[in-house]
Parts: C-alpha cells; sequence; structure tokens
C-alpha cells in the first residue's frame, strides 16, 4: 500500500532525514584505510543515537549493524566487520537508515578510499549523477516510471571508461518509505516514462541506483545478506530519500533539501 504523508508527518521525516545524513556525513568525514567497516558502523550508530534516534536496519528481518557496509563487488548488503580493513583504492558503499519518532530516512553513499583510478571515479560520478537525474525528472502528477526512465538514460548515455556497457543492477530497487522502510511503490532503476503509479503531493520515496562496472547480474553470499556482483566487477550505490511539493523535489536526506545540486538540472529541463 502506498502511505500518503501529512504536512506534519513530512517534516518528521525530514528530522529523520537530517538524522540520516549527519550519520552520513560523519562517517565520510573520518573513512580513511585502516579503519575497519565495524569501525565505521560504531560511528553512524553514536551519531543516530546521539540525536534521539534510532537505527533503521538494526533487527531488520535479523540485520546485525547500523550500516550496510559494501567494498568493491560487493553491491549492497555487506555486514561491517572488525575483520574487513579498508585499503588504498577501495570502494566502500555505506547505506544507512534512522528512525525518528516513527518515521524512517534511508541514504547511501560510495566513497573512494585514499587514491582511486579515473574509471573508479567514473562510476561513482555517473551513479551519483543518475540519482539526481532521476529526482529532477520527478513531478506531481507524472509517474514513477519518469524517475526510472531518468535514470536509465543518464546512465546509458555516459561512455563506459573501458568501452563496455554499464550494469544497472534491477534486482534491488527504491521504495516507498514512512513508518516502514520498505514500502510501496517499487522504483526501478530502468524503466519507461508515464509509466506507474502518480507522483503526488505526500508521496516520499527512496531513490537508489546500483551500477555495476561490468554485467548487471548479481549473486548473494553464503551469509545470507551480502550482494556481490556475479561477475566480480565493482560497483556503486547511491540513495537519498525525497519528496515532490508544489516547489519541486525535495530530497529529505540532503542537508540542504538537494537545492545545490537540483538548482541547475531542474532549470535545464525547465
Ligand atoms: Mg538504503
Ligand atoms: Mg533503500
Amino acid at each position: 500500500m502506498i502511505q500518503i504523508k501529512s504536512e506534519a508527518e513530512l517534516a518528521t521525516m525530514r528530522e529523520a532525514g537530517l538524522v540520516t545524513a549527519a550519520a552520513l556525513a560523519a562517517v565520510r568525514e573520518i573513512v580513511a584505510p585502516g579503519l575497519s567497516t565495524q569501525d565505521l558502523d560504531k560511528v553512524a550508530e553514536d551519531v543516530i543515537r546521539g540525536a534521539g534516534g534510532i537505527p533503521s536496519f538494526v533487527g531488520y528481518h535479523g540485520f546485525p549493524a547500523t550500516l550496510c557496509t559494501s567494498v568493491n563487488d560487493e553491491i549492497v548488503h555487506g555486514i561491517p566487520s572488525p575483520g574487513r580493513v579498508l585499503k588504498d583504492g577501495d570502494l566502500v558503499s555505506i547505506d544507512c537508515g534512522a528512525i525518528v519518532d516513527g518515521f524512517h530516512g534511508d541514504s547511501a553513499i560510495t566513497v573512494g578510499i585514499g587514491d582511486i583510478s579515473a574509471e573508479k571515479a567514473e562510476l561513482l560520478r555517473v551513479t551519483e549523477e543518475s540519482m539526481w537525474r532521476g529526482f529532477a525528472a520527478a513531478r506531481l502528477g507524472g509517474r514513477i516510471g519518469d524517475i526510472s526512465h531518468a535514470i536509465e538514460s543518464y546512465i546509458r548515455s555516459q561512455p563506459h571508461p573501458s568501452g563496455g556497457d554499464w550494469g544497472i543492477v534491477e534486482e534491488y530497487v527504491g521504495h516507498g518509505i514512512g513508518t516502514e522502510l520498505h514500502q510501496d511503490p517499487q522504483v526501478h532503476n530502468v524503466g519507461r516514462p508515464g509509466r506507474g503509479p502518480r507522483i503526488e503531493k505526500g508521496l516520499v520515496l527512496a531513490v537508489e541506483p546500483m551500477v555495476n562496472l561490468g554485467s548487471r547480474f548479481t549473486r548473494q553470499l553464503d551469509d545470507g545478506w551480502t550482494v556481490v556482483t556475479a561477475d566480480g566487477s565493482l560497483s556503486a550505490h547511491f540513495e537519498h530519500t525525497f519528496t515532490v511539493t508544489e516547489d519541486g523535489p525535495w530530497v529529505l536526506t540532503a542537508e540542504d533539501g538537494g537545492q545545490s545540486r537540483l538548482s541547475s538540472l531542474l532549470a535545464a529541463t525547465g
């Protein structure tokens, strides 16, 4: 069922979004070679609990941590561990959720550790930019497929650094979000414009493109959580929680509401 939020509920979701953003910002600030993914998890948990929030992921279907930390060929749902020590050149996807007054925020970044190659940097850039293109395509009265199509078409328009095709992950998708972490509707990262549920006032969505340098296919590890690329290629993942108002997209998990990234995109598309 699609949950439509009131103005007051949107204000609460903004609080959850800002706590989520603060946790990710704190992790981004300290992430470096030699730290374990568990070290990152501790920082995020402290920020969330310090702000009076509750980590969304702890206990979600039994998930044991505040963050999902997914390194290199891991796409999503990696489990933080003291034994997983980050090293120069790694890519780590950091996915974080926080609950404030019963409402969730959900956001992810992928960061390069130390020096990363131009190819890795381009993977991060294309994946993140596709998410912003998705937000910029969202209009009240439009359709979810408009977002999916904007993400897919942007990625496919960008030259692959090795001349191949980007692998856009299809098994895992964005979603509605509110009093549960995952709600209807699904937000696919490939799709056709004008299709799917209508984008209406009070609808809140987590949009989260996952892009592989190799094929799009995935495999789940024996831990029951970690999803990796089937071909071992590198993967990136970005996510924000957003809604659409009469004034346009409002990114609840971005400190500035997404305005710095969206203003030029929205000016370009009218
Ligand atoms: Mg997430
Ligand atoms: Mg999500």
